[in-house]
């Protein structure tokens, strides 16, 4: 996808700070942080949001949550953490590549972001 940031992003086009990155994943800090630990988790291929998964890239999504479990551990987020997807408009979503939002680092609240 030539326009979308998060594959300028994985493919190195765009710089980002990464924390963690394998064959199905690749893991960067947002650049604007809401908590201490705010780590974006994005699959390699361009899926453009939730609604788009199904059995042909589910496999991307399972790696995506074995690499938050991997980079949870590794960002000492041994109290636990959230993770968020925004979905589509209504959902909040700006950047049209599936990611997941890992935050942690301080007590959360109920409150939606
Ligand atoms: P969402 O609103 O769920 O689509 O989340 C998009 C996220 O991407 C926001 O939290 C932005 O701060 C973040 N973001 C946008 N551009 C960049 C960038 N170049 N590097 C890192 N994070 C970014
Ligand atoms: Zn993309």
């Amino acid at each position: 996808m030539d326009d979308c940031l998060f594959c300028k992003i994985i493919s190195g086009d765009i710089p980002s700070t990464k924390v963690y990155e394998d064959e199905y994943v690749y893991a960067f800090r947002d650049i604007h942080p809401l908590m201490p630990v705010h780590v974006l988790v994005v699959p390699k291929k361009h899926i453009a949001c939730a609604d788009e998964v199904d059995g042909s890239n589910s496999d991307y999504v399972a790696k995506c949550f074995e690499a938050i479990a991997k980079i949870a551990k590794a960002e000492g987020l041994e109290n636990g953490y959230r993770v968020i997807n925004n979905c589509g408009e209504d959902g909040g979503q700006t950047v049209m590549h599936l990611h997941f939002h890992l935050l942690g680092g301080e007590a959360l609240g109920l409150n939606l972001i």
